[in-house]
């Protein structure tokens, strides 16, 4: 099922997810959450998806890197963690729950992430560029960050006031 994606403003994207118990991973409930992930982020031809971006408080993402072109670059992250980041990245950067606007973020440019897969085992993953950014992104929503927050000021202030006149007519 294809859920709708909450966007900049919905608390639930600004709090910290809460870690998923590993016995409940392949639970009925886990299993229907990652497949409604996967199926919108597919509907919305995106690069990544966090389980809070669909109003889900739990440390859940999934991240396709092929925009759903290869099914064996989909990524089910369940309490991921970092081990290792390094070097730097400076990329533009976008969000499903803010469509519309785009800005250039920095981000280390490899990371080492441990998690549990969708059939609850232990993975060590590693990756770099797009891979890396997609990743950090995606952990970044189960912390209650997006982009724009770790922009510079004056960048998210504008980005803040264009949202603000959005919702003024209502479009947002
Ligand atoms: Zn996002």
């Amino acid at each position: 099922m294809v859920r709708p994606i909450l966007r900049y403003g919905a608390p639930m994207l600004h709090d910290v997810a809460a870690p998923v118990a590993p016995a409940a991973v392949t639970g009925p409930a886990t299993t229907a959450l990652i497949h409604d992930l996967i199926e919108t982020l597919r509907d919305a031809k995106g690069v990544g998806l966090a389980a809070p971006q669909v109003g889900v408080g739990q440390r859940i993402c999934i991240v396709d890197v092929s925009g759903g072109q290869n099914p064996s670059d989909l990524l089910v992250l369940v309490n991921p963690t970092f081990e290792a980041r390094e070097g730097l990245q400076l990329e533009l950067e976008g969000c499903l729950s803010l469509p519309g606007f785009e800005a250039t973020v920095p981000r280390p440019l490899r990371v080492r992430v441990r998690h549990l897969d969708r059939d609850g085992r232990e993975r060590t993953i590693e990756g770099e560029g797009l891979l890396a950014r997609a990743i950090q992104h995606e952990v970044d929503h189960l912390d209650g960050v997006l982009f724009i927050d770790r922009l510079q000021s004056i960048s998210r202030r504008l980005i803040l006031r264009k949202i603000r006149q959005r919702r003024t007519r209502g479009t947002w």
